[in-house]
């Protein structure tokens, strides 16, 4: 049951030939296995799971059911949860039990599918390996025994959703979350249109970035998952009024009249040759099957990176404020009020998180705000400009999501490196427009890439579209769940 996908087992619990519990069970029993092994979930929730499962199956009874009635899925544990513990992946909210429901889980809830647990990241979703957890990194179950990067920050929803101990999960993608993850697990990781899909009760990074989206293992998964996650929210100020509805499954595109744009600027960037080849033969594919390949240009997209590295920061050094012992989480006292602040902040922040609050700082001081977070903010326009500039010469554009395949949880790596994986990614989250990552096919090693498809703001379906064609290239074989066996 764990190899069906959603859309397969959508049509089981229709026809009855299989009961949500007897699903809910079989992914349950996987968590048992595997799951302290794989590390990809920081709490699970047998018992709401099985409550949400007899509900799914009583509303097939009645033929009433929801749209992902009875699917379950793994919720990255930076969505508040009523009731459950919701920790960013950090020692300062370890024990915070929210007494809300973030927009998205609520929307996960109406849709009727069943919450498994709350999945691992990064320490509140900065970093690249998911390694900065609190409770320590997920695994990539692709050649488990090598004990390789499930990617950052929502590692620990790939790693679930990979090795079947998730039908699909949720993710956020600040800089390139979901995308980076999910194609070094060899999955489908969809970052929608900034606004598409509500921030409300998901607990902040970098708030003009942050983007809530699915990771799933087919293209019509993450759309499904889509649809259920979109909608305006009147709660969060920045929520667009816009919609992603999908009656059926995605309807194909017709890539004879279609021009798909390669960003010429990302040509010299260093890949390794399995990228690049994997790369040209989906291009090829995308030719011959009779789109218009065209070059454009996004001039400043090599400065994405460091336009990134110092916005996200500010806006995180912000954002996190918030932690000081007071309101909620973890509490040290101290000998006065200022001292309160230091010790609590000293003690439930990890060394990572720590780093990007004083880059922060230090652009937003009077100093640095206008040489550094103005010049920023310019960069960031200028690409946002020149995405909508592209998109008047190519209806949608290609490009990897990551320079290689997932690499040993254990490599030195600086600061500075990690952030340069994110080279691919992060000027889509700049420009606010939707992109998603596909398997491109396996590398010599055996290991999963992927590419994106990138469209302009609010072309989510288009962007959907033009990637499962993608993914009908590049059958995957040798699955995870195949190869660690049932
Ligand atoms: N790797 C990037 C960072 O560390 C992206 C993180 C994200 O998208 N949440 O900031």
């Amino acid at each position: 049951m764990i190899d069906l996908t959603i859309t397969q087992a959508l049509q089981k619990l229709k026809s009855r030939e299989i009961s949500a519990t007897e699903l809910t069970r079989a992914h349950l029993e996987r968590i048992e296995k595997y799951g302290a092994e794989l590390n990809c979930y920081i709490t699970i929730t047998p018992e709401r799971a099985l409550a949400d499962a007899a509900a799914a199956d009583a509303r097939y009874a009645d033929a009433c059911a929801l749209p992902l009635d009875g699917i379950p899925i793994g919720m990255k544990d930076l969505f508040a949860t009523r009731g459950i513990r919701t920790t960013a992946a950090s020692k300062m909210l370890e024990n915070f039990i929210p007494e809300y429901e973030s927009t998205i889980s609520q929307k996960f809830i109406d849709s009727g599918t069943v919450l498994l647990g709350k999945t691992n990241l990064d320490e509140f979703a900065m970093g690249t390996f998911s390694k900065t957890s609190f409770f320590g990194a997920p695994v990539n179950p692709w050649q488990l025994q090598r004990r390789l990067t499930a990617g950052g920050s929502s590692g620990g929803a790939t790693s679930a959703v990979a090795a079947g101990l998730a039908m699909g999960g949720t993710g956020t993608d600040t800089g390139g979350s979901i995308r980076f993850p999910a194609a070094i697990t060899g999955l489908v990781g969809m970052k929608p249109t900034y606004g598409l899909c509500s921030r409300w009760g998901c607990v902040a990074f970098a708030s003009s970035l942050d983007t809530p989206g699915p990771v799933a293992r087919t293209v019509d998964d993450a759309a499904a998952l889509l649809a259920a996650m979109a909608g305006h929210d009147p709660k969060d100020s920045t929520s667009a009024k816009s919609e992603f509805t999908l009656s059926g499954a995605l309807p194909e595109i017709e890539c004879k009249k279609l021009r798909v744009g390669v960003i010429r600027e990302f040509a010299d960037v260093q890949v390794s040759p399995d990228m690049k080849a994997l790369f040209d033969a989906r291009v090829a594919d995308l030719k011959s099957a009779g789109a218009e390949i065209v070059e454009v240009s996004i001039p400043n997209i090599l400065d994405a990176l460091a336009a990134y590295y110092i916005i996200a920061p500010a806006e995180a050094s912000s954002n996190l404020a918030r932690y000081d012992g007071m309101k909620y989480g973890l509490r040290v006292d101290g000998a006065d009020l200022l001292d309160t602040y230091k010790k609590t902040r000293a003690a439930g922040f990890g060394d990572e998180v720590k780093r990007r609050m004083i880059i922060g700082t230090a652009v937003l001081s009077s100093e640095s705000y206008d040489v550094y977070f103005m010049q920023a903010a310019r960069v960031r326009r200028m690409i946002a400009d020149s995405f909508a500039a592209a998109f008047e010469k190519c209806d949608l554009i290609v490009c990897p999501s990551s320079a290689g395949t997932a690499l040993p949880l254990d490599s030195d790596l600086s600061p500075l490196e990690y952030y340069a994986l994110d080279m691919f990614t992060v000027a889509m989250n700049l420009a606010g427009v939707p992109a998603c990552s596909v398997p491109a096919g396996l590398a010599q090693n055996g290991l999963p890439l992927g590419i994106q498809v990138v469209g302009p703001r609010f072309a989510d379906m288009r962007v959907l579209q033009l990637a499962r064609h993608i993914e009908t290239f590049a059958a995957l074989d040798n699955r995870p769940t195949t190869v660690m066996g049932k």
